[in-house]
């Protein structure tokens, strides 16, 4: 698809539909990548919105002339799915940063697209109320609609689902410019096609979100965490399905083994706390009464014994808690502290079918001679993988990088999974999607596109 490029008489005109003060051609390096700097590239203006009514005045004004917009939130997305890889226009969403409204009666809370995960957790402190999907705990930068754009999921997926769990009501300007209100404050729907499902995990490629109504949930009185050690990452991970058998839904069962906590340690220059065990889960069970949260943890630690768990570590004063907390949230920043760059599969596969993935990847680092540390929402069936570069030469980094991930996307195929659990396709997992998805499931794709957004000018380059 061949774009227009920007030029400085668009502009002016999008200087007309905002403020001079909220369009800028000098691009900061920041706003060229995401996170993980998968794929670079300058947009040719950036705009910051104020509302609504700006948001579905640029698009309409983009549309006519071909040019494309993408949209930014905090850039930690990991696959290069905000980078303006055609040039065009990138909306940066942080001035529409205001939580609307707290509805207590409907347990719903308002808020435009800019706000961040972190500023709802802040504004929520005084309240007795939580918004559960937090990805990437210690994350400052992610905002909701990037949430809702990639579909997040975090550590309390397990209990509470991710994003479009928590997710009521959006409103969304269409690349025509038109703007639609999709759901709301109700929490049951079946009047026709539900179009807010489709715009969530759809990576800014169908419509911007300017406000959306969030599901909250009355806060547990009661949290109680253990870190569970076993001597093997099999026995660690075959005791999720046990304990959702026997009644127990932790909030959370997050998955790491010895070898991450080593470079932890390597990262923060302390000791993780303890130092027995090849593999970990840390756990956390929420609820109402005491006796009831310290009966489901206390299931789970049993049926971990009798399937080969060591001594567990119960996380039982606040500082313990914050400490195993804030290390599971350092882990990503630690992995890569042991190479020169990585690449991310997020890889999600039935819950039942991990530790076959699991082996898996221990096979291919044998097999290929590459450093592949894993870490995961196992609960959830979604396991994070690290494909470490270090010492592989220009030429040799693309080849492994592709070798590997081709032999991993395979096997989530053969083991019933997907390519993404929650960091979605973006421009760097959109080869591989093809392939495992095929050509005429694309198709099917792309016609859905077209309905929305006929002339493409939405994140092209993205998912397919
Ligand atoms: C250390 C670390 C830990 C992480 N942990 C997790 C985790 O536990 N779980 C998880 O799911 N993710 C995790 N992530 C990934 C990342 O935080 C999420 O993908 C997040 O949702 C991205 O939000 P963002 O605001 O940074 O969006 P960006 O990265 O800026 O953009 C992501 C996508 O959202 C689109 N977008 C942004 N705003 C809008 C809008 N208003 N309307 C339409 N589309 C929009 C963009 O175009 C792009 O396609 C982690 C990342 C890091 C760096």
């Amino acid at each position: 698809m061949a774009y227009q490029k920007v030029t400085a008489m668009n502009v002016q005109e999008l200087v007309a539909l905002t403020s001079p003060y909220r369009v800028t051609t000098q691009i900061p390096e920041a706003m060229t990548h995401d996170a993980l700097n998968v794929v670079a590239h300058e947009p040719d203006v950036i705009i910051k919105p104020n509302n609504t009514g700006e948001v579905a005045a640029i698009l309409r004004y983009a549309n006519h002339r071909n040019l494309p917009v993408i949209v930014r939130g905090g850039g930690s997305g990991l696959n290069g799915a905000d980078v303006a890889v055609e040039g065009g226009i990138l909306l940066d969403m942080h001035r529409m940063n205001h939580i609307i409204e707290l509805d207590q009666d409907n347990l719903t809370l308002t808020v435009q697209p800019g706000v961040t995960i972190r500023d709802i957790q802040t504004y929520l402190d005084n309240t007795t109320f939580f918004y559960a999907p937090e990805p990437g705990q210690g994350l400052d930068s992610a905002t909701i609609g990037g949430n809702i754009a990639t579909n997040a999921s975090g550590m309390w997926g397990l209990k509470y689902g991710g994003t479009r769990e928590a997710v009521r009501g959006l409103t969304v300007v269409l690349p025509s410019g038109d703007t639609r209100i999709l759901g709301g404050k109700i929490t049951k729907n079946s009047s026709g096609y539900d179009l807010k499902d489709l715009m969530i995990g759809a990576e800014g490629t169908l419509g911007i979100v300017t406000e959306a109504i969030l599901s909250l949930r009355p806060k547990s009185p009661v949290i109680k965490s253990v870190l569970l050690p076993f001597d093997s990452a099999n026995r660690a991970i075959s005791v999720i399905p046990k304990i959702l058998h026997a009644g127990v839904t932790p909030t959370s069962t997050e998955f790491f083994g010895r070898r991450i906590t080593k470079y932890w340690e390597q990262y923060a220059g302390k000791q993780f706390p303890i130092q027995i065990g090849a593999a970990y889960l840390l756990m956390a069970f929420d609820g109402n009464h005491d006796s009831a949260v310290a009966a489901d943890m206390a299931t789970a630690v049993s049926l971990s014994q009798n399937n080969g768990g060591l001594v567990p570590y119960p996380l039982d004063t606040q500082e313990k808690y914050r400490h195993l907390w804030r290390i599971r949230a350092e882990l990503l920043p630690a992995i890569q502290n042991t190479t020169s760059e990585l690449t991310e599969v997020d890889i999600v596969v039935p819950r039942s079918r991990v530790s076959e993935l699991l082996d898996y990847i221990h096979v291919v680092e044998y097999e290929e001679q590459v450093r592949l540390p894993s870490i995961g929402h196992v609960g959830d069936g979604n396991l994070h993988t690290y494909v470490c570069r270090d010492g592989l030469s220009d030429t040799e980094w693309p080849e492994m990088r592709d070798l590997v991930l081709k032999r991993l996307y395979a096997k989530a195929a053969e083991l019933g999974g997907q390519v993404s659990g929650e960091h979605g396709i973006g421009y760097d997992k959109k080869a591989y999607f093809t392939d495992f998805m095929g050509t005429d499931y694309l198709k099917f794709l792309k016609s859905v596109k077209q309905i929305f957004d006929p002339n493409q000018i939405l994140n092209p380059g993205k998912i397919f």
